[in-house]
């Protein structure tokens, strides 16, 4: 049995000629918190693409827990155990968080199925754990439309961890969000460390310094260094690359 998680072997990702991953070499431990940074363009979402099985390889080869990912579709892939959450929260705004919660603990169930069910004693016990994880026990009960932008967000990181994945890949879980809702994602992203492997894509250095232990940056559809934040941010090609531009956003 392998210790590595994730291992990712000369990936090169094609779009009609142009390399948006190129020559990629990438491994994690089982059990890491990895912040992945870059430029714009750097390949970061291809990246999580081919992860997810949404984008195939040209070359190269993306190994999950020593499974060849290749030629699984995105629904094989989420059962082996990868859990993906996009930048938007896609949440049910008119079911309350504790609802949310329960359709994510019973996907085998259809929403009325679980509505109108009753969830076991211990479904119940994870929901109410799940609620306290992300901080949202005293807002179980409402709408999730009343809740700000950074509960919704925790709320979807709930759903993820919800679905038991070993290995949860988050995109920008902080754009858009105060500095107060920025520090409870990252609050609750080393919580979840304890019990996951994760992979964060970031743009907020002050965000990717609270949670961060190994960064990797990505560069022209490369690794172009890893280490601590520091050593990252001391790294003059990154400095060259990266960190001396002016940030922008990525949508
Ligand atoms: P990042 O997330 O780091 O900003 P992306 O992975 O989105 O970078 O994109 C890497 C490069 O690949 C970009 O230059 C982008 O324009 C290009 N690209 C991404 N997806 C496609 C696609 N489906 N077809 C053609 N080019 C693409
Ligand atoms: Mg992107």
């Amino acid at each position: 049995m392998s210790d590595k998680i994730l291992e990712i072997e000369n990936l090169t990702v094609s779009f009609e000629g142009f390399k948006a991953l190129n020559q990629l070499n990438f491994s994690m431990d089982t059990g890491e918190l990895r912040v992945i940074i870059g430029p714009n363009g750097a390949g970061k979402t291809t990246f999580l693409d081919v992860i997810t099985g949404k984008v195939q390889p040209t070359t190269g080869r993306a190994l999950f827990k020593g499974k060849n990912l290749r030629s699984r579709s995105e629904h094989n892939i989420s059962r082996l155990g990868i859990g993906r959450k996009f930048q938007t929260p896609r949440v049910y705004l008119q079911l309350t968080p504790r609802e949310n919660l329960d359709l994510s603990c019973n996907r085998h169930k259809n929403v009325l199925a679980t509505l109108m069910g009753r969830p076991s004693g211990t479904e119940r016990r994870t929901v109410a754990g799940l609620l306290e994880t992300i901080g949202l026990t005293t807002k179980a009960d409402i709408p999730a439309a009343l809740l700000s932008h950074g509960e919704k967000q925790r709320l979807e990181i709930g759903m993820l961890v919800a679905q038991s994945p070993d290995l949860l890949l988050v995109d920008e879980p902080v754009a858009g969000l105060t500095d107060e809702e920025t520090e409870n994602v990252g609050s609750l992203l080393i919580t979840l460390a304890e019990s996951h492997s994760i992979i964060v894509i970031e743009h907020d250095m002050e965000f990717v310094r609270q949670i961060a232990r190994q960064v990797t940056v990505l560069h022209q559809g490369s690794v172009l260094c890893e280490g601590t934040m520091d050593e990252v941010q001391n790294n003059p090609q990154v400095i060259e690359v990266y960190l001396g531009q002016p940030e922008e956003d990525d949508g």
